[in-house]
């Protein structure tokens, strides 16, 4: 096991109901504060009006920054960092998915900083400081709403980057939230977590059971209530289940001691730069192709992955075979819950695989279990036509 630091000041307020907590943490952030939300999810489903009226219980001022765009945009962010120094908002609370609590701490880490956020996100600067950030999430998927990362899309140059912004300092989790989210949104948050812990546990890093099984359990656990949630949209606890699974996934638990990969979501990146499809769709389609490409760099870590994840029967096999039905079980189940499974589901061809391996290595080789150069990349996205 490698050397770590653990840390994670998210206080993760879980349940049903748990919305009656904001009052009370309103009034620790400040007075005014920044209400940043998606397209009109929230203002459909009834929760705008129950988080303004907690809001008002507070005596807080709201201003509000809404309209933030699935694979937020720079543009959106700079409009909320602005929106913040005028009205001298105090704290922000993000209400809606991955993308609007992205956009929330790019705007939360951007009010102090003199120059431009993006800075952040091309590795020219570190936010040393940010507005107090909460969230009400309403989307299992990303766990933005218990890590610090912030993933933000530049129209303008088209690039789609990462960058590593604040820790909310707390997030409500009401599964209920989660029962009017669309299928096809439903079913990109299982590939997108699960994604999350394929990045974190295919790693040579020897010595990790507990972070092993721990991968392991998450992913099981996901695998089981995936169905349940496309068959009964509002199944409480299958839907809390996958909540708790999304946040427990890129939370920083996994991680601790693991030389981890990332270089699927950096490929993803690349393409959603690019076309702008849904983060999850892209994962399903490119991960089974990155296992593909690499598993052969430790085919014991790939058959421990078919036998624990997959229970499939060792019984005979080599590593090989075990590995190779293991990533037939992934694509297997990708296509059963519906995900896409190939660039064309997306209508993307091949005019700009070139360009798409370059973006998404914009600082040099990406991943650890086997370093890709963008000639790696390219013949990934080329095996994902
Ligand atoms: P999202 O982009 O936040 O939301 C997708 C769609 O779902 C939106 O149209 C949204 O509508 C709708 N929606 C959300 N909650 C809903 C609900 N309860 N009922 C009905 N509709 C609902 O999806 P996401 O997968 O959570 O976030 C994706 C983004 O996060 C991508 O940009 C991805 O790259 C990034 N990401 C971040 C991290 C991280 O650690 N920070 C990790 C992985 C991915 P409204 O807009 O109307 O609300
Ligand atoms: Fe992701």
């Amino acid at each position: 096991m490698n050397n770590f630091v653990y840390r994670n000041p998210t206080e993760l307020i879980f349940g049903a109901g748990q919305l009656s907590h904001l009052p009370e943490k309103a009034r620790q952030l400040g007075s005014t504060v920044l209400l940043v939300y998606g397209g009109g999810s929230i203002k459909r489903s009834g929760l705008y009006d129950q988080v303004t009226a907690h809001l008002a219980e507070a005596g807080c001022r709201v201003i509000e920054l809404p309209g933030v765009e699935p694979n937020p945009r720079l543009a959106t962010v700079k409009k909320g960092i602005e929106l913040c120094r005028q009205e001298r908002a105090d704290w922000i609370l993000a209400v809606g998915g991955g993308s609007v609590i992205d956009a929330a701490k790019a705007v939360a880490v951007g009010v102090p900083y003199d120059g431009d956020v993006w800075d952040f996100y091309l590795r020219r600067a570190v936010p040393e400081k940010a507005l107090p950030l909460g969230t009400v999430l309403t989307l299992a998927a990303t766990g933005s709403e218990m890590n610090r990362s912030s993933v933000v899309t530049n129209w303008e140059t088209q690039e789609k980057l990462g960058a590593s912004t604040t820790f909310p300092a707390f997030s409500i989790l009401d599964p209920t939230y989660t029962f009017t989210v669309p299928r096809d949104q439903t079913i990109y948050g299982i590939c997108d977590m699960m994604s999350h812990v394929f990045e974190q546990y295919f790693s040579h890093t020897p010595e990790i059971p507990l972070q092993t099984r721990f991968a392991e359990s998450i992913l099981k656990t996901v695998i089981e209530n995936a169905e349940r949630v496309l068959e009964k949209p509002a199944d409480y606890d299958a839907r809390a289940n996958l909540l708790y699974c999304g946040t427990m996934a890129l939370n920083g638990t996994l991680p601790v001691g693991v030389e981890t990969d990332w270089a699927t979501h950096k490929i993803e990146h690349a393409v959603s730069a690019i076309y702008d499809i849904p983060h999850g769709g892209g994962l399903a389609i490119i991960f089974p192709k990155w296992m593909r490409y690499v598993y052969r760099e430790n085919v014991e870590r790939f058959s421990r992955y078919a036998t624990e994840v997959w229970g499939i029967d060792a019984d005979g096999k080599t590593d090989e075979e075990l590995s190779l039905a293991g990533i037939e079980a992934t694509e297997a189940f990708f296509a059963r819950i519906g995900a896409p499974t190939r660039l064309a589901d997306y209508q993307i061809g091949e005019e700009n695989l070139d360009a798409m391996a370059e973006k998404a290595t914009p600082f040099g080789p990406i991943g650890n279990f086997k370093q890709l150069t963008s000639t790696d990349v390219r013949e990934i996205l080329r095996m994902c036509l």
